[in-house]
């Protein structure tokens, strides 16, 4: 029998959505889609002391922004504290679980004495009941925990999905502590219940959780509920070769949406680092659902590359159309309290400038001359507007304020001024380029100034 292809997130929101956690989802997602299954999204805050509202409205807003949309949740793990319980009351009655009385000075007793011996820590499962073994008095006033009976003998065997097969002894493993001292149940136990619960039958994680799947696979058996196939993606390596980290760099898909870069780009180039499709590196979010069937996930880190991920994100900038990057802009401006409108104008601007950016912040940075004076340096005045120039300037300023505005009227303003002063384009456009745009670069000048208004060209040409 097949079971319907459910898959899941399950971000802790102690911080921003991570890149890395940004990928399983999109992983995720993009199987669910795949097998027409379903994608569901789960909040996992029972570490209440680093757990934030803050962060869950991030994680939302991350997901929504790369349009990687659920069928179900946001689940909330602190909601369900009462499912929980229930499950651990009928594991303790069954015997799958049992209370621990150890202090943690008895803990530390216990490892102490192991370290003397030479032995790998573990707990020595003194309250474990067994047949014929005599636990003792229950401590007055000790809050116990809830330890989980885990396997003493035998493997646990399972095919990740992305590392192929990988076998644990359960000698290697400790009786989990299930439920903490204050009645909160721990990761290893929620996610099995809920994994469960939900009915979920692939899970795509970080490969920093392949130590914990033993446990939870104990876990699922002792409760009789059928395993999810499990696959560990590996990590991501920054430019330097270290795991992706705050400390070095952007790791939070906000950060990406701030520095200009566009959801789809940042979904097709998520989805390059540790899968492949042939050779194909740009392609739609259908064609990345069409192809994603859980094959060709790399067994080795991924390694994030700023310098491609800029070229992924300049082609999808060339390929966005002008309305829609005129309102990316619009928003880069307001953060720099520039308002402008969305308008037609605002996409010539952005049809004219978009295939010389990689970000809508670079594209922000070229048409924020339109909007306000810019000053050109000390040295392009030096180098570009040179004093014998200025006559030409003169007569550019008179002939534009004459023109029919527009590239036509602009392009023949200049050339008849070229010819009254016996001048090379390259002079005059420089000139104009500084004292209009502030930077002596720019694209065509009679496309660039077209799209200015014939007044703040003309004061400008005058700030000499
Ligand atoms: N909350 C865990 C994490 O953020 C989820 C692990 C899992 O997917 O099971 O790493």
């Amino acid at each position: 029998m097949t079971r319907k292809v459910r898959t899941r997130i399950a971000p802790s929101p102690t911080g921003f959505l991570h890149l890395g956690t940004a990928r399983t989802a999109l992983f995720s997602w993009a199987y669910a889609r795949h097998f027409g299954g379903e994608f569901v999204l789960r909040i996992e805050d029972t570490d209440v002391a680093r757990s934030t509202q803050d962060a869950v409205e991030q994680i939302l807003a991350s997901m929504r922004w790369l349009g990687l949309d659920y069928d179900e949740g946001p689940v909330y793990q602190m909601q369900r504290l009462e499912r929980y319980h229930a499950v651990v009351a009928q594991m303790i009655d069954a015997g799958s679980a049992y209370r621990c009385y150890c202090t943690p000075h008895e803990l530390d007793e216990i490892r102490e004495a192991q370290r003397a011996r030479g032995e790998k820590t573990h707990y020595d499962r003194r309250w474990r009941p067994e047949p014929g073994k005599s636990l003792g008095a229950v401590p007055v006033g000790v809050q116990p925990v809830v330890r989980f009976r885990n396997p003493v003998d035998g493997d646990v065997t399972w095919d990740d999905l992305v590392k192929g097969p990988i076998t644990i002894n359960n000698r290697e493993i400790d009786d989990l502590i299930i439920v903490r001292t204050d009645g909160v149940p721990t990761y290893n136990f929620c996610v099995v219940v809920d994994d469960w619960d939900m009915n979920i039958s692939h899970v795509f994680r970080g490969d920093e959780h392949v130590n914990n799947t033993p446990w939870q696979i104990n876990i699922f058996n002792a409760l009789g509920a059928p395993l999810p196939l499990f696959g560990h993606v590996p990590v991501i390596l920054g430019d330097d070769g270290h795991k992706l980290s705050k400390r070095r760099g952007a790791v939070s898909v906000t950060a990406y949406e701030e520095a200009g870069y566009l959801p789809d780009a940042m979904l097709n180039y998520l989805s390059r680092l540790g899968w492949s499709h042939g050779d194909e590196e740009l392609f739609s979010r259908e064609q990345l659902v069409h192809w994603f069937d859980g094959q060709h996930l790399s067994k080795s880190p991924a390694q994030w590359d700023a310098a491609k991920l800029s070229w992924v994100n300049a082609h999808y900038i060339k390929q966005t159309d002008d309305v829609t990057l005129a309102a990316l802009v619009a928003a880069q401006l307001k953060r720099r309290d520039i308002q402008v409108e969305v308008n037609d104008s605002l996409g010539r601007m952005c049809a004219l400038f978009k295939d010389r950016c990689a970000t809508t912040v670079e594209l922000a940075d070229w048409l924020t001359m339109y909007f306000v004076e810019m000053k050109p340096s000390a040295e392009d005045l030096a180098a570009h507007v040179r004093d014998e120039l200025r006559p030409a300037l003169l007569t550019l300023g008179e002939k534009l304020a004459a023109a029919d505005w527009g590239k036509l009227g602009i392009s023949v303003a200049i050339k008849e001024t070229l010819a009254a002063h016996a001048l090379k384009m390259p002079q005059l456009a420089h000139a104009v380029r500084v004292l209009v745009c502030g930077r002596a670069q720019t694209p065509s000048i009679d496309a660039v100034l077209e799209l200015f208004n014939c007044q703040t060209v003309l004061s400008r040409l005058q700030n000499t």
